[in-house]
């Protein structure tokens, strides 16, 4: 048991670094190195506001970082004005709704599933793959009669409003990807409990009007999500194939290995992915990727591409949206 003086002198050196962490906005370092800022959740897009609060009911009763994101990143499937996530996802060319999630854990665990149809949560398909299967990843077919196997429900995931979308961009099939508008609220979610393990989850229905088949960083460990719970986690946002061209969340998460900052790691990993556009001659304003990033000591952080990225933190100082950094 801990003794009354240790108590007192641990409180008094946490409410410091609390106070600190208020009045700067983002945990102090070096108070942050020796009392770690947990719990924490961090979560793509302000739909990740939403996703937080069912985190947090977990993270805040001393529950596992794993339980926190799936139940998080459930409420971002299960809403239809999420037209990026699960039901009522924007579909692909050819009018279909297809899925793509994962997840990992402390230990390394993990488990995907890409090119999901007619199933509303792949997130728990995917931890159904991780803890079920001596397999890390399910694609289309297998994947969807694997979870009808597991209990999931068929659902029909194109909602109205989403075909409607859908019709009218037949009219001219012009695929053209945006940045932050139409096609960008993947959900990523980094939790860190307060036994100071680390997982994540993401999940999205992908780039709008993508090619029937498609996959992109969202199902790829490394790519769309990376957890070391020696190290950090980090999650990605935007454009896939430039986030699996560069392995971009496992990239970030050894920059933190190499004492960069979570901040720093994904500003690194924000211009590999700008220095290769470039040497593919891309115009580097028609893309947008951004990542976030949380380090064992709940020091965070994230950066994009271009303005109007944002994430949602909650930590023991509420649930608050940022605007996260960027490079143009
Ligand atoms: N990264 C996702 C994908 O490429 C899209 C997104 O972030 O909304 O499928």
């Amino acid at each position: 048991m801990q003794s009354r003086r240790k108590f007192i002198k641990t409180a008094a050196i946490s409410s410091v670094a609390l106070s600190l962490e208020s009045f700067i906005g983002e945990p102090a370092k070096s108070y942050a190195k020796s009392i770690p800022n947990k719990p924490l959740v961090i979560s793509t897009w302000k739909n990740g506001i939403a996703a937080n609060d069912a985190a947090w009911k977990i993270l805040s009763s001393g529950g596992r970082a794993l339980d926190a994101v799936e139940s998080g990143v459930r409420i971002n499937e299960a809403n239809p004005e999420d037209q990026s996530v699960g039901y009522g996802g924007r579909p692909d060319r050819d009018g279909v709704v297809t899925l793509d999630a994962c997840i990992m854990d402390e230990n390394s665990n993990i488990g995907a599933v890409a090119f999901l149809e007619n199933i509303k949560h792949p997130i728990s398909v995917a931890r159904a793959v991780m803890e079920k299967t001596p397999h890390v990843i399910l694609v289309g077919k297998g994947a969807f009669d694997f979870a009808i196997e597991n209990g999931f429900e068929y659902q029909n995931l194109l909602t109205e409003k989403s075909k409607e979308q859908w019709y009218e961009w037949l009219k001219k099939s012009d695929y053209k990807p945006k940045a932050n508008i139409e096609n960008h609220d993947t959900i990523g979610m980094l939790a860190l409990d307060s036994s100071g393990n680390l997982s994540g989850a993401c999940t999205t229905s992908g780039l709008a009007y993508k090619m029937h088949g498609r996959v992109g960083d969202s199902p790829i460990i490394g790519a769309g999500l990376f957890v070391d719970n020696e190290i950090g986690a980090a999650s990605a946002t935007g454009h896939g194939e430039e986030v699996i061209r560069i392995a971009g969340s496992h990239t970030v998460v050894e920059l933190m290995r190499q004492g960069r900052s979570p901040l720093e790691s994904c500003e690194e990993a924000v211009k590999r992915i700008v220095k290769s556009l470039n040497k593919r001659g891309k115009n580097i304003a028609d893309y947008q990727v951004a990542f976030i990033a949380v380090n064992k000591n709940g020091e965070y952080g994230a950066f994009a591409i271009q303005k109007g990225f944002n994430y949602a933190i909650y930590s023991n100082h509420g649930n608050n949206l940022s605007d996260s950094k960027y490079l143009i």
